[in-house]
Protein backbone atom coordinates (compact mmCIF):
# COMPACT_ATOMS: atom_id res chain seq x y z
CA UNK A 1 0.00 0.00 0.00
CA UNK A 2 1.30 3.40 -0.86
CA UNK A 3 0.75 6.04 1.39
CA UNK A 4 0.11 8.90 -0.47
CA UNK A 5 0.48 12.56 0.66
CA UNK A 6 0.04 14.40 -2.85
CA UNK A 7 3.70 15.95 -2.50
CA UNK A 8 6.46 15.48 -5.11
CA UNK A 9 8.20 12.46 -3.09
CA UNK A 10 4.75 10.89 -2.39
CA UNK A 11 3.94 10.15 -6.10
CA UNK A 12 7.34 9.82 -7.24
CA UNK A 13 7.06 6.66 -5.16
CA UNK A 14 5.31 5.45 -8.46
CA UNK A 15 7.54 5.87 -10.42
CA UNK A 16 10.15 3.84 -8.37
CA UNK A 17 7.44 1.13 -7.46
CA UNK A 18 7.23 0.24 -11.26
CA UNK A 19 11.15 0.77 -11.91
CA UNK A 20 11.62 -1.90 -9.15
CA UNK A 21 8.90 -4.22 -9.88
CA UNK A 22 7.32 -3.71 -6.09
CA UNK A 23 3.73 -4.84 -5.80
CA UNK A 24 0.87 -2.36 -5.09
CA UNK A 25 -2.89 -3.08 -4.18
CA UNK A 26 -3.78 0.05 -2.83
CA UNK A 27 -3.32 3.85 -2.44
CA UNK A 28 -4.10 5.82 0.11
CA UNK A 29 -4.81 8.97 1.44
CA UNK A 30 -5.52 10.18 4.87
CA UNK A 31 -7.54 13.52 4.02
CA UNK A 32 -8.44 16.64 6.82
CA UNK A 33 -11.35 18.73 7.01
CA UNK A 34 -11.87 21.93 8.40
CA UNK A 35 -15.98 21.67 9.05
CA UNK A 36 -18.37 18.99 7.34
CA UNK A 37 -18.38 20.75 4.44
CA UNK A 38 -15.00 22.80 4.19
CA UNK A 39 -11.69 20.46 3.06
CA UNK A 40 -8.35 21.65 4.75
CA UNK A 41 -6.81 22.15 1.62
CA UNK A 42 -7.03 25.01 -0.70
CA UNK A 43 -8.94 24.80 -3.55
CA UNK A 44 -6.06 24.80 -6.15
CA UNK A 45 -4.90 21.91 -4.30
CA UNK A 46 -8.54 19.94 -4.12
CA UNK A 47 -8.21 20.44 -8.05
CA UNK A 48 -4.75 19.08 -8.18
CA UNK A 49 -5.86 16.08 -6.61
CA UNK A 50 -8.76 15.52 -8.62
CA UNK A 51 -6.31 15.73 -11.42
CA UNK A 52 -3.43 13.34 -10.05
CA UNK A 53 -6.32 10.87 -9.00
CA UNK A 54 -7.18 10.25 -12.40
CA UNK A 55 -3.55 10.49 -13.99
CA UNK A 56 -2.93 7.94 -11.08
CA UNK A 57 -5.73 5.52 -12.15
CA UNK A 58 -4.40 5.72 -15.87
CA UNK A 59 -1.00 5.07 -14.69
CA UNK A 60 -2.03 1.66 -12.78
CA UNK A 61 -5.31 1.21 -12.58
CA UNK A 62 -5.75 1.83 -8.79
CA UNK A 63 -8.55 4.41 -7.28
CA UNK A 64 -6.63 6.38 -5.19
CA UNK A 65 -8.82 5.78 -1.72
CA UNK A 66 -10.04 9.14 0.33
CA UNK A 67 -9.75 7.89 3.94
CA UNK A 68 -10.63 10.56 6.76
CA UNK A 69 -11.34 10.02 10.58
CA UNK A 70 -14.40 11.04 12.75
CA UNK A 71 -13.26 14.32 13.65
CA UNK A 72 -13.05 17.45 11.40
CA UNK A 73 -10.32 20.34 12.47
CA UNK A 74 -13.48 22.20 13.84
CA UNK A 75 -15.17 19.29 16.39
CA UNK A 76 -11.33 18.44 17.55
CA UNK A 77 -11.16 22.20 18.12
CA UNK A 78 -14.22 22.48 19.89
CA UNK A 79 -13.75 19.13 22.44
CA UNK A 80 -13.97 19.88 26.11
CA UNK A 81 -11.03 19.08 27.71
CA UNK A 82 -11.03 16.96 30.74
CA UNK A 83 -8.65 16.28 33.90
CA UNK A 84 -7.58 18.82 36.14
CA UNK A 85 -5.54 21.49 33.64
CA UNK A 86 -7.94 23.32 31.72
CA UNK A 87 -10.60 21.38 32.97
CA UNK A 88 -14.38 22.10 31.12
CA UNK A 89 -12.64 24.35 28.41
CA UNK A 90 -12.36 23.63 24.76
CA UNK A 91 -9.43 22.51 23.04
CA UNK A 92 -8.75 25.57 20.93
CA UNK A 93 -5.95 26.38 18.53
CA UNK A 94 -3.38 23.41 18.80
CA UNK A 95 0.12 23.51 20.94
CA UNK A 96 2.67 23.43 18.26
CA UNK A 97 4.87 21.03 20.06
CA UNK A 98 2.58 17.57 19.20
CA UNK A 99 -0.57 19.27 17.30
CA UNK A 100 -3.98 17.20 18.15
CA UNK A 101 -5.07 18.03 14.33
CA UNK A 102 -2.02 15.22 13.68
CA UNK A 103 -2.64 12.79 16.38
CA UNK A 104 -5.70 13.03 16.81
CA UNK A 105 -7.54 14.13 13.32
CA UNK A 106 -5.08 13.05 10.46
CA UNK A 107 -3.16 10.00 11.63
CA UNK A 108 -5.69 7.40 13.13
CA UNK A 109 -7.46 6.41 9.80
CA UNK A 110 -4.41 6.10 8.33
CA UNK A 111 -2.95 4.33 11.52
CA UNK A 112 -5.46 1.91 11.44
CA UNK A 113 -4.92 0.72 7.31
CA UNK A 114 -1.14 0.62 8.20
CA UNK A 115 -1.20 -1.66 10.33
CA UNK A 116 -2.94 -4.15 8.00
CA UNK A 117 0.28 -4.64 5.73
CA UNK A 118 3.40 -3.37 3.82
CA UNK A 119 3.30 0.41 3.49
CA UNK A 120 5.67 2.17 0.89
CA UNK A 121 6.09 6.09 2.02
CA UNK A 122 7.93 8.80 0.24
CA UNK A 123 10.97 9.22 1.87
CA UNK A 124 13.98 10.33 -0.82
CA UNK A 125 17.34 8.78 -0.69
CA UNK A 126 18.89 11.80 0.36
CA UNK A 127 17.19 12.48 3.38
CA UNK A 128 18.93 9.94 5.29
CA UNK A 129 17.68 11.77 8.72
CA UNK A 130 14.45 9.99 8.04
CA UNK A 131 15.68 6.79 7.44
CA UNK A 132 14.81 5.91 10.92
CA UNK A 133 11.23 5.70 10.33
CA UNK A 134 11.66 2.53 7.94
CA UNK A 135 11.24 -0.52 9.01
CA UNK A 136 10.14 -3.95 7.45
CA UNK A 137 6.99 -2.85 7.42
CA UNK A 138 7.05 0.65 5.99
CA UNK A 139 9.38 1.13 3.14
CA UNK A 140 10.71 3.59 0.86
CA UNK A 141 10.78 2.82 -2.85
CA UNK A 142 12.70 5.92 -3.45
CA UNK A 143 15.49 4.98 -1.02
CA UNK A 144 15.26 1.45 -3.24
CA UNK A 145 15.57 2.80 -6.11
CA UNK A 146 18.15 5.90 -5.34
CA UNK A 147 15.42 8.29 -6.06
CA UNK A 148 16.72 11.78 -5.05
CA UNK A 149 13.99 14.36 -4.24
CA UNK A 150 15.28 16.46 -7.14
CA UNK A 151 14.51 13.58 -9.23
CA UNK A 152 11.01 13.40 -7.51
CA UNK A 153 10.50 16.55 -8.62
CA UNK A 154 11.75 15.96 -12.33
CA UNK A 155 9.43 12.93 -12.61
CA UNK A 156 6.30 14.66 -11.19
CA UNK A 157 7.38 17.28 -13.79
CA UNK A 158 7.40 14.85 -16.80
CA UNK A 159 4.07 13.15 -15.51
CA UNK A 160 1.82 15.86 -14.48
CA UNK A 161 1.62 15.14 -11.22
CA UNK A 162 3.82 18.39 -9.80
CA UNK A 163 1.70 19.92 -7.30
CA UNK A 164 0.77 23.53 -7.10
CA UNK A 165 3.01 23.93 -3.99
CA UNK A 166 6.31 23.82 -5.98
CA UNK A 167 5.18 26.18 -8.87
CA UNK A 168 2.81 28.51 -7.41
CA UNK A 169 2.21 30.77 -3.89
CA UNK A 170 -0.52 27.50 -3.04
CA UNK A 171 -0.03 25.99 0.18
CA UNK A 172 0.51 22.82 1.10
CA UNK A 173 -1.01 21.36 4.34
CA UNK A 174 -4.31 22.71 5.88
CA UNK A 175 -5.16 26.28 4.85
CA UNK A 176 -5.90 27.14 9.10
CA UNK A 177 -2.45 25.59 10.05
CA UNK A 178 -0.87 27.24 12.66
CA UNK A 179 2.86 26.87 11.31
CA UNK A 180 2.39 28.31 8.09
CA UNK A 181 4.78 31.35 7.33
CA UNK A 182 2.84 34.83 7.79
CA UNK A 183 2.62 35.72 3.72
CA UNK A 184 0.80 32.93 3.61
CA UNK A 185 -1.76 33.94 6.53
CA UNK A 186 -1.96 36.96 4.48
CA UNK A 187 -3.05 35.50 1.16
CA UNK A 188 -5.01 33.68 2.57
CA UNK A 189 -7.32 36.82 4.02
CA UNK A 190 -6.47 38.34 0.54
CA UNK A 191 -7.79 35.14 -1.38
CA UNK A 192 -10.38 33.59 0.74
CA UNK A 193 -11.99 36.15 2.99
CA UNK A 194 -14.55 33.17 4.13
CA UNK A 195 -11.97 31.63 5.14
CA UNK A 196 -10.45 33.88 6.72
CA UNK A 197 -13.62 35.25 8.90
CA UNK A 198 -13.65 31.13 9.98
CA UNK A 199 -10.23 31.62 11.38
CA UNK A 200 -11.04 34.54 13.27
CA UNK A 201 -14.66 33.20 14.88
CA UNK A 202 -12.11 30.36 15.81
CA UNK A 203 -9.68 32.52 16.89
CA UNK A 204 -12.59 34.27 19.50
CA UNK A 205 -13.70 31.17 21.01
CA UNK A 206 -9.79 29.70 21.27
CA UNK A 207 -8.96 29.83 25.20
CA UNK A 208 -4.75 29.19 23.28
CA UNK A 209 -2.92 32.20 21.71
CA UNK A 210 -3.01 30.95 17.57
CA UNK A 211 0.84 31.49 18.04
CA UNK A 212 2.62 30.88 20.82
CA UNK A 213 4.57 33.89 21.30
CA UNK A 214 0.98 35.04 22.10
CA UNK A 215 -0.34 36.06 18.87
CA UNK A 216 -3.88 35.62 17.65
CA UNK A 217 -5.25 35.64 14.02
CA UNK A 218 -6.93 39.02 15.45
CA UNK A 219 -3.50 40.54 16.25
CA UNK A 220 -2.71 39.51 12.37
CA UNK A 221 -5.94 41.02 10.94
CA UNK A 222 -5.21 44.49 12.65
CA UNK A 223 -1.48 44.04 11.33
CA UNK A 224 -2.84 43.26 7.78
CA UNK A 225 -5.51 46.25 7.90
CA UNK A 226 -3.22 48.32 8.95
CA UNK A 227 -0.76 47.66 5.67
CA UNK A 228 -3.89 47.69 3.45
CA UNK A 229 -4.64 51.77 4.98
CA UNK A 230 -1.03 52.30 3.79
CA UNK A 231 0.28 52.47 7.79
CA UNK A 232 2.29 49.10 7.64
CA UNK A 233 4.08 47.99 4.61
CA UNK A 234 4.12 43.77 4.06
CA UNK A 235 7.65 43.73 2.56
CA UNK A 236 8.99 45.45 5.95
CA UNK A 237 11.43 42.96 7.30
CA UNK A 238 11.94 44.92 10.43
CA UNK A 239 8.58 44.74 10.90
CA UNK A 240 7.49 44.70 15.05
CA UNK A 241 3.85 43.92 16.40
CA UNK A 242 4.71 47.41 18.75
CA UNK A 243 4.74 49.16 15.10
CA UNK A 244 0.74 48.30 15.05
CA UNK A 245 0.46 50.18 18.13
CA UNK A 246 2.38 53.25 16.78
CA UNK A 247 0.74 53.28 13.45
CA UNK A 248 -3.05 53.21 15.38
CA UNK A 249 -1.96 56.42 17.54
CA UNK A 250 -0.84 57.92 14.20
CA UNK A 251 -4.18 57.28 12.76
CA UNK A 252 -6.18 58.64 16.25
CA UNK A 253 -4.08 61.82 16.39
S1 LIG B 1 -0.89 20.93 8.30
FE1 LIG B 1 -0.94 22.05 10.27
S2 LIG B 1 -3.12 22.11 10.86
FE2 LIG B 1 -2.90 20.51 9.28
S3 LIG B 1 -2.61 18.59 10.42
FE3 LIG B 1 -0.57 19.40 9.94
S4 LIG B 1 0.02 20.64 11.76
FE4 LIG B 1 -2.21 20.31 11.83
Amino acid sequence: MLSLSYGKDSLACLGAIEELGWPLDRIVHSEVWATDTIPADLPPMVEFKAKADSIIKDWCGIEVERIRGHLTYEQAFYRILGGDKRSGEIYGWPFPKGPYCNSDVKMPPLDKVERSGIVYVGIAADEPNRFHNLSDTKKSPLVEAGWTESMCQEWCKENGLLSPIYTTVTRGGCWFCHNQSVNQLRLLRRNYPEYWTLMLKWDSDSPVSFHSDGHTVHDFERRFQAEDDGFLSADDKNFRWSMLDESLNYRLF
